[in-house]
């Protein structure tokens, strides 16, 4: 089977055969290795010399982590969104009582940066910035550094959604003066959903001392005294961690600019592939993702016709919309364990597919 969904993705045997180890002592000496040792390779593909830590839950409890941990109730909070994940992440700071100014574009259209300058230019009061690297929903890949580069003018706080980039595209956490970035294991890492990890700059710390948003579970202080003991606050995904442990083995050895031209290597086939067969890109092409492209279905095509036919007949799983985009594009993931054969092997699958899947 091909899972080619913008996560889970498919994991490597390594990965799996990690995973059939016996449970151990998550307060025990063998546990503690494994935590030091994973936080340490995430930080070398993180690119950062800041803090992470692996906390249990999907990427969403990440989202909501970096949010109560470094924001006060009543804080103006200014959300940069082009799709349904930059929505998320606005909604997520609103239901913990931040102020939310909504700087919207059109879904699949680039963030305009200027309209961000003016609005951190026109507040003062505001004291976060929240962005979307790649938003999942749509196929893009925002200008994080361009956006930072903003943010940074009026020295904000920048909370980033990294979860389907980090990993796979170039997200240089302490270059792009980044404070907190958030990735899932389901995604890049070739684990399965389980962990959330997240980057913690010196700023998001001054941020976090004043910080009165109520946590317990997501408590970076938390997670951060009990790294010191080799442990994490609360019961771990052990299976998750013996799986990343082996495949961020994988990731160091490939070496991060191989994986970085990897996927952007396949992730042209598939535009090119698509684009031959007679579709268009949903987002603007200049910005489409390394990690899912997003095809707009122009009427021609039933989409969960389409996906049916694929997984029934091919074996490949491909995803549709999301919210006001279901029914009118179709995504393909390829992030994580990919390669250019699969992805050759998708697009001759989606060529058989389309003529039963033409609408009539
Ligand atoms: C997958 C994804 C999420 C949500 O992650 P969950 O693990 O499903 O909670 C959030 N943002 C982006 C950009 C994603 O791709």
């Amino acid at each position: 089977m091909q899972l080619r969904i913008p996560g889970p993705t498919p994991c490597p045997p390594q990965s799996l055969q990690a995973m059939g180890r016996q449970m151990i002592n998550h307060r025990g000496g063998e546990f503690a290795k494994i935590l030091n040792s994973t936080t340490e390779k995430l930080k070398q593909a993180f690119q950062t010399k800041g803090d992470v830590f692996l906390l249990t839950g999907s990427g969403t409890g990440g989202m909501e982590a970096a949010i109560v941990n470094t924001l006060s109730p009543g804080d103006k909070v200014l959300s940069v969104s082009n799709g349904a994940f930059g929505e998320r992440f606005a909604d997520i700071a609103e239901g913990h009582g931040a102020e939310v100014i909504r700087l919207n574009f059109e879904w699949g259209k680039a963030v305009d940066l200027d309209a961000v300058e003016k609005t951190l230019k026109a507040d003062g009061d505001i004291k976060a910035v929240l962005a979307t690297h790649n938003e999942t929903s749509t196929g893009m890949t925002n200008r994080l550094k361009d956006i930072s580069a903003v943010v940074k003018k009026f020295d904000k706080l920048l909370l980033v959604d990294a979860i389907s980039s980090l990993g796979c595209i170039n997200l240089p956490i302490d270059d792009w003066n980044c404070d907190v970035v958030i990735t899932g294991s389901q995604k890049g890492w070739m684990v399965p959903p389980g962990l959330a990890m997240v980057s913690v700059s010196e700023k998001a710390w001054q941020a976090h001392a004043k910080a009165k948003m109520p946590r317990y579970y997501w408590d970076f202080s938390k997670a951060k005294d009990f790294l010191q003991k080799g442990q994490t606050p609360w019961t771990p995904a052990i299976s998750i961690f013996y799986a990343l442990d082996t495949t961020l083995d994988l990731i160091l050895k490939e070496g991060l600019d191989n994986i970085f031209a990897r996927h952007a290597r396949i992730a042209q086939i598939a535009r090119n592939g698509v684009k031959s067969l007679g579709f268009s890109l949903f987002p603007e092409e200049d910005y489409a993702s390394d990690t899912v492209t997003a095809v707009n279905a122009m009427d021609k095509i039933d989409v969960s016709k389409l996906i049916q036919v694929l997984r029934e007949e091919h074996d490949v799983v491909i995803a549709g919309g999301q919210r006001k985009l279901a029914g009118k594009i179709f995504r393909i993931g390829h992030l994580g364990s990919v390669s250019e054969d699969d992805i050759k092997s998708v697009l001759e699958a989606l060529s058989k597919a389309l003529p039963k899947a033409k609408k009539s």
